[in-house]
Protein backbone atom coordinates (compact mmCIF):
# COMPACT_ATOMS: atom_id res chain seq x y z
CA UNK A 1 0.00 0.00 0.00
CA UNK A 2 1.84 3.34 -0.90
CA UNK A 3 0.79 6.62 0.80
CA UNK A 4 1.22 9.65 -0.04
CA UNK A 5 0.10 13.27 0.43
CA UNK A 6 1.05 15.56 -2.00
CA UNK A 7 -1.16 15.82 -6.01
CA UNK A 8 2.00 15.37 -7.62
CA UNK A 9 2.89 12.10 -5.71
CA UNK A 10 -0.91 10.67 -6.40
CA UNK A 11 -0.98 11.48 -10.04
CA UNK A 12 2.25 9.15 -10.42
CA UNK A 13 1.07 6.74 -8.58
CA UNK A 14 -2.63 6.86 -9.98
CA UNK A 15 -0.85 5.91 -13.17
CA UNK A 16 -0.01 2.38 -12.55
CA UNK A 17 -3.05 1.52 -10.95
CA UNK A 18 -4.67 -1.30 -12.77
CA UNK A 19 -8.52 -0.34 -13.85
CA UNK A 20 -11.03 0.13 -12.97
CA UNK A 21 -10.36 2.07 -10.06
CA UNK A 22 -12.49 2.56 -6.91
CA UNK A 23 -12.15 5.43 -4.80
CA UNK A 24 -13.16 6.12 -1.27
CA UNK A 25 -12.91 9.83 0.03
CA UNK A 26 -13.23 9.83 3.93
CA UNK A 27 -11.87 12.45 6.72
CA UNK A 28 -10.71 9.41 8.75
CA UNK A 29 -11.13 8.17 12.26
CA UNK A 30 -12.09 5.18 10.30
CA UNK A 31 -15.07 2.41 11.34
CA UNK A 32 -16.19 -0.60 10.16
CA UNK A 33 -19.04 1.98 8.23
CA UNK A 34 -15.63 3.40 5.99
CA UNK A 35 -14.39 -0.14 5.71
CA UNK A 36 -17.60 -1.25 4.34
CA UNK A 37 -17.31 1.05 1.43
CA UNK A 38 -13.12 -0.07 1.30
CA UNK A 39 -14.68 -3.43 0.40
CA UNK A 40 -17.19 -2.60 -1.82
CA UNK A 41 -15.07 -1.09 -3.82
CA UNK A 42 -12.72 -3.83 -3.77
CA UNK A 43 -15.21 -6.20 -5.32
CA UNK A 44 -16.02 -4.13 -7.93
CA UNK A 45 -12.74 -2.51 -9.00
CA UNK A 46 -9.53 -3.90 -9.47
CA UNK A 47 -7.49 -0.73 -7.53
CA UNK A 48 -8.57 0.41 -4.56
CA UNK A 49 -7.96 4.76 -3.34
CA UNK A 50 -8.69 6.21 -0.10
CA UNK A 51 -8.34 9.56 0.85
CA UNK A 52 -8.22 10.71 4.65
CA UNK A 53 -9.18 14.30 4.63
CA UNK A 54 -10.26 16.36 7.51
CA UNK A 55 -11.44 19.30 4.98
CA UNK A 56 -11.71 22.59 6.81
CA UNK A 57 -14.19 24.11 4.40
CA UNK A 58 -16.89 21.63 5.07
CA UNK A 59 -16.99 23.23 9.21
CA UNK A 60 -18.39 26.45 10.28
CA UNK A 61 -16.82 28.50 12.66
CA UNK A 62 -18.73 27.12 15.54
CA UNK A 63 -18.29 23.67 14.71
CA UNK A 64 -15.67 20.99 15.75
CA UNK A 65 -12.83 20.96 12.86
CA UNK A 66 -10.28 21.34 15.88
CA UNK A 67 -11.81 18.33 17.88
CA UNK A 68 -12.88 16.46 14.38
CA UNK A 69 -11.16 12.54 15.72
CA UNK A 70 -7.84 11.66 13.89
CA UNK A 71 -5.43 8.89 14.30
CA UNK A 72 -3.84 8.47 10.90
CA UNK A 73 -1.40 5.65 12.03
CA UNK A 74 -4.51 3.20 13.26
CA UNK A 75 -6.43 4.11 10.07
CA UNK A 76 -3.16 3.28 7.59
CA UNK A 77 -3.36 0.00 9.04
CA UNK A 78 -6.77 -0.80 9.05
CA UNK A 79 -6.25 0.22 5.13
CA UNK A 80 -3.35 -1.95 4.68
CA UNK A 81 -5.28 -5.08 5.98
CA UNK A 82 -7.80 -4.60 3.29
CA UNK A 83 -5.91 -4.61 0.54
CA UNK A 84 -5.83 -0.74 -0.07
CA UNK A 85 -3.58 -0.07 -2.97
CA UNK A 86 -3.19 3.59 -2.25
CA UNK A 87 -3.70 6.22 -0.13
CA UNK A 88 -3.99 9.90 -0.16
CA UNK A 89 -3.58 11.99 2.65
CA UNK A 90 -2.83 15.63 1.97
CA UNK A 91 -2.20 18.70 3.96
CA UNK A 92 -5.19 21.27 4.12
CA UNK A 93 -2.48 23.36 2.04
CA UNK A 94 -2.39 21.32 -0.58
CA UNK A 95 -5.88 21.32 -1.41
CA UNK A 96 -6.61 24.82 -0.53
CA UNK A 97 -3.19 26.43 -1.67
CA UNK A 98 -2.21 30.33 -1.51
CA UNK A 99 -4.82 31.96 -3.03
CA UNK A 100 -7.28 29.38 -3.51
CA UNK A 101 -10.64 30.70 -4.52
CA UNK A 102 -13.18 28.31 -6.52
CA UNK A 103 -16.09 27.21 -4.89
CA UNK A 104 -18.56 24.10 -6.03
CA UNK A 105 -22.29 25.84 -5.49
CA UNK A 106 -25.16 23.34 -6.19
CA UNK A 107 -27.90 24.85 -5.38
CA UNK A 108 -31.60 24.52 -4.05
CA UNK A 109 -31.33 20.73 -2.05
CA UNK A 110 -28.18 22.05 -0.42
CA UNK A 111 -29.56 25.03 1.29
CA UNK A 112 -32.16 22.29 3.75
CA UNK A 113 -31.97 19.76 6.04
CA UNK A 114 -28.15 19.71 6.96
CA UNK A 115 -27.76 22.63 4.58
CA UNK A 116 -30.12 24.64 7.25
CA UNK A 117 -28.21 23.91 10.30
CA UNK A 118 -24.62 23.86 8.42
CA UNK A 119 -24.65 27.22 6.56
CA UNK A 120 -21.70 26.69 3.84
CA UNK A 121 -21.47 22.92 4.67
CA UNK A 122 -21.97 21.32 1.34
CA UNK A 123 -20.27 23.84 -0.55
CA UNK A 124 -17.45 22.73 1.13
CA UNK A 125 -18.07 18.72 0.41
CA UNK A 126 -19.15 19.94 -3.40
CA UNK A 127 -15.81 21.19 -3.87
CA UNK A 128 -13.36 18.69 -2.13
CA UNK A 129 -15.61 15.86 -3.38
CA UNK A 130 -15.11 17.97 -7.04
CA UNK A 131 -11.29 18.20 -5.98
CA UNK A 132 -10.81 14.62 -5.14
CA UNK A 133 -12.37 13.58 -8.13
CA UNK A 134 -10.01 15.42 -10.45
CA UNK A 135 -7.04 14.64 -8.85
CA UNK A 136 -7.76 10.91 -7.99
CA UNK A 137 -10.04 9.90 -11.59
CA UNK A 138 -11.85 7.17 -10.17
CA UNK A 139 -13.94 4.90 -12.85
CA UNK A 140 -16.43 4.56 -9.28
CA UNK A 141 -16.62 6.79 -6.05
CA UNK A 142 -18.22 5.02 -2.60
CA UNK A 143 -20.38 7.04 -0.26
CA UNK A 144 -22.27 6.09 2.30
CA UNK A 145 -26.08 6.18 3.13
CA UNK A 146 -25.36 7.43 6.42
CA UNK A 147 -25.01 10.78 4.80
CA UNK A 148 -27.96 10.44 2.64
CA UNK A 149 -28.26 14.02 1.65
CA UNK A 150 -24.35 14.50 0.39
CA UNK A 151 -24.85 11.62 -1.82
CA UNK A 152 -27.95 13.57 -3.06
CA UNK A 153 -26.00 16.46 -3.84
CA UNK A 154 -22.68 14.61 -4.98
CA UNK A 155 -24.78 12.56 -7.33
CA UNK A 156 -26.42 15.66 -8.91
CA UNK A 157 -23.18 17.48 -9.18
CA UNK A 158 -21.53 14.88 -10.84
CA UNK A 159 -24.27 14.70 -13.31
CA UNK A 160 -24.72 18.43 -13.55
CA UNK A 161 -20.93 18.53 -14.50
CA UNK A 162 -20.78 15.51 -16.87
CA UNK A 163 -17.96 13.99 -14.51
CA UNK A 164 -16.46 10.65 -15.40
CA UNK A 165 -17.07 8.48 -12.46
CA UNK A 166 -20.14 6.29 -11.18
CA UNK A 167 -21.29 7.28 -7.71
CA UNK A 168 -22.01 3.83 -5.80
CA UNK A 169 -24.19 4.47 -2.28
CA UNK A 170 -23.90 1.67 0.08
CA UNK A 171 -26.06 1.12 3.31
CA UNK A 172 -25.44 2.55 6.70
CA UNK A 173 -23.21 0.12 8.88
CA UNK A 174 -24.89 -0.16 12.59
CA UNK A 175 -23.42 -1.01 16.08
CA UNK A 176 -25.49 -3.98 17.34
CA UNK A 177 -28.35 -2.22 19.33
CA UNK A 178 -28.59 -0.09 16.09
CA UNK A 179 -26.81 3.15 16.21
CA UNK A 180 -25.47 4.24 13.36
CA UNK A 181 -21.90 3.87 13.01
CA UNK A 182 -19.94 7.62 13.34
CA UNK A 183 -16.82 9.08 13.70
CA UNK A 184 -18.75 11.20 16.21
CA UNK A 185 -19.40 8.19 18.84
CA UNK A 186 -16.00 8.07 20.44
CA UNK A 187 -16.86 11.63 22.33
CA UNK A 188 -20.33 10.16 24.02
CA UNK A 189 -20.29 9.33 27.38
CA UNK A 190 -21.58 5.72 28.16
CA UNK A 191 -25.09 7.54 29.23
CA UNK A 192 -25.03 9.26 26.57
CA UNK A 193 -24.08 6.41 23.85
CA UNK A 194 -27.09 4.49 25.32
CA UNK A 195 -29.42 7.86 25.55
CA UNK A 196 -28.36 8.27 21.26
CA UNK A 197 -29.93 4.77 20.64
CA UNK A 198 -33.45 6.89 20.81
CA UNK A 199 -32.54 8.30 16.99
CA UNK A 200 -32.22 4.79 15.57
CA UNK A 201 -35.57 4.23 17.78
CA UNK A 202 -37.23 7.36 16.16
CA UNK A 203 -36.43 6.21 12.47
CA UNK A 204 -37.80 2.77 13.68
CA UNK A 205 -41.09 3.87 15.09
CA UNK A 206 -41.18 6.11 11.73
CA UNK A 207 -41.27 2.66 9.87
CA UNK A 208 -43.48 0.43 12.23
CA UNK A 209 -46.09 3.50 12.19
CA UNK A 210 -45.81 3.28 8.28
CA UNK A 211 -45.50 -0.64 8.09
CA UNK A 212 -49.31 -0.04 10.35
CA UNK A 213 -50.61 2.06 7.96
CA UNK A 214 -49.95 5.24 8.96
CA UNK A 215 -49.26 7.39 5.70
CA UNK A 216 -49.24 11.31 6.96
CA UNK A 217 -45.45 12.92 7.27
CA UNK A 218 -46.88 15.35 10.39
CA UNK A 219 -48.23 12.36 12.13
CA UNK A 220 -45.16 10.52 12.09
CA UNK A 221 -42.71 13.15 12.53
CA UNK A 222 -44.67 14.65 15.48
CA UNK A 223 -44.21 10.98 17.14
CA UNK A 224 -40.31 10.99 16.32
CA UNK A 225 -40.08 14.05 18.08
CA UNK A 226 -41.91 13.22 21.34
CA UNK A 227 -39.97 9.81 21.29
CA UNK A 228 -36.36 11.60 21.47
CA UNK A 229 -37.72 14.32 23.06
CA UNK A 230 -38.58 12.36 25.95
CA UNK A 231 -34.65 12.11 26.83
CA UNK A 232 -33.93 15.07 28.19
CA UNK A 233 -29.67 15.12 26.93
CA UNK A 234 -31.43 15.52 23.71
CA UNK A 235 -31.64 18.47 21.33
CA UNK A 236 -33.55 17.99 18.15
CA UNK A 237 -31.81 19.58 15.10
CA UNK A 238 -34.77 18.82 12.63
CA UNK A 239 -36.70 15.56 11.63
CA UNK A 240 -37.94 15.22 8.33
CA UNK A 241 -39.52 12.73 5.46
CA UNK A 242 -38.47 13.74 1.92
CA UNK A 243 -38.35 12.32 -1.93
CA UNK A 244 -34.76 10.95 -1.66
CA UNK A 245 -33.87 12.23 -4.89
CA UNK A 246 -35.11 15.55 -4.83
CA UNK A 247 -35.30 16.05 -0.97
CA UNK A 248 -38.49 17.27 -1.54
CA UNK A 249 -40.91 17.28 1.69
CA UNK A 250 -43.44 14.65 1.46
CA UNK A 251 -47.01 15.42 2.86
CA UNK A 252 -47.68 11.89 2.41
CA UNK A 253 -45.52 9.11 3.00
CA UNK A 254 -44.76 7.12 -0.35
CA UNK A 255 -42.63 3.62 -0.69
CA UNK A 256 -39.01 5.03 -1.01
CA UNK A 257 -39.26 8.14 1.56
CA UNK A 258 -36.15 8.93 3.01
CA UNK A 259 -36.82 9.85 6.62
CA UNK A 260 -33.69 12.04 8.34
CA UNK A 261 -32.94 13.33 11.79
CA UNK A 262 -30.48 15.58 13.04
CA UNK A 263 -29.94 16.03 16.96
CA UNK A 264 -27.54 16.53 19.50
CA UNK A 265 -26.76 14.40 22.31
CA UNK A 266 -24.95 16.41 24.96
CA UNK A 267 -22.31 18.39 22.88
CA UNK A 268 -21.81 15.40 19.89
CA UNK A 269 -24.43 16.26 16.92
CA UNK A 270 -25.28 13.16 15.35
CA UNK A 271 -27.07 12.04 11.89
CA UNK A 272 -28.71 9.50 10.89
CA UNK A 273 -31.55 8.29 8.52
CA UNK A 274 -33.45 5.40 6.70
CA UNK A 275 -35.61 4.52 3.66
CA UNK A 276 -38.84 2.77 3.83
P1 LIG B 1 -16.65 10.67 6.76
O1 LIG B 1 -15.30 10.15 7.14
O2 LIG B 1 -17.58 10.87 7.91
O3 LIG B 1 -16.59 11.85 5.82
O4 LIG B 1 -17.32 9.51 5.90
C1 LIG B 1 -16.71 9.01 4.75
C2 LIG B 1 -17.71 8.14 4.02
O5 LIG B 1 -18.09 7.06 4.86
C3 LIG B 1 -18.98 8.89 3.64
O6 LIG B 1 -19.39 8.51 2.33
C4 LIG B 1 -19.95 8.43 4.70
O7 LIG B 1 -21.29 8.47 4.27
C5 LIG B 1 -19.50 7.00 4.91
N1 LIG B 1 -19.96 6.51 6.20
C6 LIG B 1 -19.86 7.14 7.40
N2 LIG B 1 -20.46 6.41 8.36
C7 LIG B 1 -20.96 5.31 7.75
C8 LIG B 1 -21.71 4.17 8.21
N3 LIG B 1 -22.07 4.03 9.48
N4 LIG B 1 -22.06 3.24 7.29
C9 LIG B 1 -21.71 3.37 5.99
N5 LIG B 1 -21.01 4.41 5.50
C10 LIG B 1 -20.64 5.37 6.36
Amino acid sequence: MKVVSTIQELERERKMLSSPVGFVPTMGFLHEGHLSLVRGAGKESKSVVVSIFVNPTQFGPEEDLASYPRDVERDLKLLENEGVNLVFTPSAEEIYPPGYCTWVEVEGITHILEGASRQGHFRGVATVVLKLLNIVQPDRTYFGQKDAQQAVVIQRMVSDLNLDTEIVVLPTLREPDGLAMSSRNIYLSPPERKVALCIFDSLRLARELYQGGERSTEIICHKMTDLMLSQPQVKLDYVGIVHPQTLKKMVEVKPGALVLVAAWVGKVRLIDNILI
